[in-house]
């Protein structure tokens, strides 16, 4: 159970452009969340035609909106990434050979 909820969490805060957890997130105006770098390069070409749009659901905002670190969300990237940290020694220890069954510690 606590692995499906890791995933959707990695979906929640991951970003549609390039895929991978947020890096530097920000929130732009319709409510979706990139790498700061992601939203920015997606913009710089934007700025040929005038308008920016939203990579998921295209709605367009003008002027650019100033962008700026989601610290809540960074803070759930840092999280999830111990969470995922956590779970991996959790795996190599116990595909590791050394199972010790209800031994918590
Ligand atoms: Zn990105
Ligand atoms: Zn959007």
């Amino acid at each position: 159970v606590a692995q499906k909820e890791n995933m959707m969490a990695s979906v929640k805060i991951s970003c549609s452009v390039c895929l991978d957890l947020l890096k530097e997130p920000v929130t732009v105006p319709c409510g979706h969340s990139y790498c700061m770098s992601c939203i920015e390069t997606y913009w710089d070409g934007d700025d040929q035609r005038g308008n920016h749009s939203c990579p998921q659901c295209r709605k367009t905002f003008f002027p650019r909106p100033v962008l700026e670190k989601n610290i809540m969300l960074a803070e759930l990237v840092e999280e999830l990434k111990r969470i995922e940290l956590r779970s991996d020694l959790c795996y190599s220890m116990f595909f590791g050979g050394t199972r010790h069954l209800g031994d918590n510690e």
